[in-house]
């Protein structure tokens, strides 16, 4: 016999499943969350750059003082390597506190997961769901143990990991992908000079390049080729640091140590919200972005806040119903479509060393240094994202 829940069912604990959960909380709306990695398990060593607007979504929900290790970005300076032009963006120009904010993603969750036991929101960990089926009325998911559940909506919030075969039906087609050739090599760094809360963003024809302050050191994402970003991985530390030194330049002056390398592929799929009646996707099960311009995990938190407020301002028994799931389809084409064309501007003009479109970047670079406007115009882009 399944059993009936009145709000929704929420697939994923991850930043995007757990924000969804509190803010849902926040309007009156109890989820139930079920989360396929075991309480007490591990997180990945990712770093994430939240954004200005995603810390006030965390301190909306009291989750934002909770967090430990958040290092601040102040400045921002962007520049192509072997050509000219180049902008310096920084909070004080955009009047914001910062920029941004950079945390390792264990810290994210081990604070998220603290407020959801506070908040009292039941949360089946080590629950992997294997299949969802979806009806007119509800949607029932079957976790590969256990009790099947059943509720008139289901968010997918598994971060697009249903596409290696472990949630079915699996997800559906990418409205849109595009495969850059593109793998990031990523680590801790410690440079010669302190970071002072600068961030860094180099243009190259093989991938950008970010540097983040992270602690006393810098979060480094390194995008090349394929090839080019397992050769650079498996280097040994002091050839390592000298080519990154080589591709870098010498702004923070000397690589003196860095953390071990992992790689991950660098990709763009937009599914988008829709999926079947009764389920909507959220975060990166909607949308798996390049991380150049630090949006998909920012995107993903607004789909969480939104999605919850929406749920908030809908009748009980028109909750996932197929006006409700249009209505939130069509309130977050704007800010993720935003999100999606200029990451994917960002990458394309920037990756390759076409002589005429070196110089056009040069002089939209140009441009962001000395028209105010322009930079605040971009800086609050990417802070607040595009609103409707
Ligand atoms: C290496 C790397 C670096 C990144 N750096 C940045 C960055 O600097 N800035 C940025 O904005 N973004 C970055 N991103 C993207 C960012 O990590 C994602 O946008 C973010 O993690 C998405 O959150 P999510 O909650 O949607 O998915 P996830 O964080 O992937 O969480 C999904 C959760 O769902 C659970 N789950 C999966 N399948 C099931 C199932 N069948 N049943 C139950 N539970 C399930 C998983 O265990 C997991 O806990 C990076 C991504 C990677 C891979």
């Amino acid at each position: 016999m399944d059993e009936p829940v009145n709000g929704p069912l929420i697939v994923g604990a991850g930043p995007v499943g757990a924000v969804c959960a509190l803010a849902l909380q926040q309007q009156g709306i109890a989820a139930r969350v079920l989360e396929a990695m075991p309480a007490d398990a591990r997180t990945d060593t990712r770093t994430l750059a939240l954004s200005y607007g995603s810390r006030l979504i965390l301190d909306r929900l009291g989750v934002w003082d909770r967090i430990e290790a958040v290092t601040p970005i102040t400045r921002i300076h962007i520049s192509q390597r072997g050509a000219l032009g180049m902008a310096r963006l920084s909070a004080d120009e955009v009047k914001v506190p910062a920029l941004g904010y950079v945390l390792p993603y264990a810290t994210l969750t081990v604070a998220l997961k603290q407020a959801l036991a506070d908040a009292a929101i039941a949360v089946d960990y080590g629950v992997a769901v294997a299949r969802i089926e979806s009806g007119a009325t509800c949607a029932t998911l079957h976790p590969e143990a256990g009790e099947a559940l059943t509720a008139p909506l289901v968010v997918v919030a598994d971060g697009g990991r249903s596409g290696k075969g472990k949630l079915m039906p699996a997800a559906p087609e990418p409205k849109f992908a595009r495969d850059y050739d593109q793998t990031a090599v990523v680590c801790d760094v410690q440079t010669e000079l302190p970071h002072a809360n600068q961030a860094y963003e180099r243009f190259t024809p093989e991938g950008p390049a970010a540097l983040l302050p992270s602690g006393e050191r810098y979060a480094l994402v390194w995008s090349a080729s394929d090839a080019d970003a397992q050769r650079i991985a498996a280097l040994p530390d002091a050839a390592f640091l000298d080519a990154l030194y080589r591709h870098f330049g010498g702004r923070q002056g000397r690589f003196v140590a860095a953390s071990p390398r992992k790689t991950f592929p660098l990709k763009l799929a937009y599914t988008g919200s829709e999926a079947s009646e009764r389920v909507v996707r959220i975060g990166n099960a909607a949308q798996t972005l390049h991380p150049v311009a630090g949006q998909g995990f920012n995107i993903g938190l607004r789909d969480a806040w939104e999605l919850a407020n929406l749920c908030g301002d809908t009748p009980l028994a028109a909750l996932g119903s197929p006006a409700m799931l249009a209505a939130y389809a069509r309130g977050r084409r704007l800010d993720v479509m935003g999100g999606v064309g200029f990451t994917d501007f960002l990458v394309r003009v920037f990756s390759n060393d076409i002589a005429p479109l070196r110089h056009a970047r040069g002089l939209g670079l140009l441009a962001l240094e000395v028209f105010p406007p322009l930079k605040t115009f971009v800086a609050r882009r990417m802070i607040f994202g595009a609103r409707g």
